[in-house]
């Protein structure tokens, strides 16, 4: 098994519904730590590099609003094949589609902007984890 570190972001509406302890208790359930944590908020130059992947979509100027509503909290989790068994507890993007148990499931939105307001964003591989966590958080900030 191996140790990685991923890179969450709690969204602007998990910051907004009160959620931020209630899912960042599973991850501790699950039995992983905490390297880093702290509230930030998100440039539009952060947000252009952060969703690169998705800058060309039509739904990118929403979702660059939607993430900037509020300041988000970051969080470096490690553990165990954290990056896969995160993206698990999360389910898919659609939280319409996301089952009952699942992060996004349990949370996510349910009235139209279920592809959007998903609660949580979490690095979908080591090397985009790798990445994101340098983007997110310097050296000094991360429990070795
Ligand atoms: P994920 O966060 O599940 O890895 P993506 O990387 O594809 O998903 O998309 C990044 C984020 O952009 C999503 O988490 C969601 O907030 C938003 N998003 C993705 N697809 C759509 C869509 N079709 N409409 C609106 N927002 C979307």
């Amino acid at each position: 098994m191996a140790n990685e570190t991923s890179l969450i972001l709690f969204k602007p509406d998990a910051v907004a519904k009160n959620l931020v302890g209630t899912v960042l208790a599973r991850f501790e359930a699950e039995g992983f730590t905490i390297r880093g944590l702290k509230m930030m908020s998100l440039s539009d130059e952060i947000l252009a590099e952060h969703y690169a992947h998705i800058a060309e979509m039509p739904f990118f100027p929403s979702v660059r609003g939607f993430m900037q509503e509020s300041p988000v909290v970051a969080l470096a989790l490690a553990g165990d094949n954290v990056i896969a068994r995160v993206r698990d507890l999360l389910g898919p993007t659609d939280s319409v589609t996301a089952a009952e148990g699942t992060i996004r499931g349990d949370f996510g939105d349910k009235s139209g902007d279920s592809k959007m307001r998903n609660i949580c964003h979490a690095s979908d591989g080591p090397e985009t984890a790798a990445e994101e966590l340098k983007r997110f958080f310097g050296d000094s900030e991360l429990a070795r």
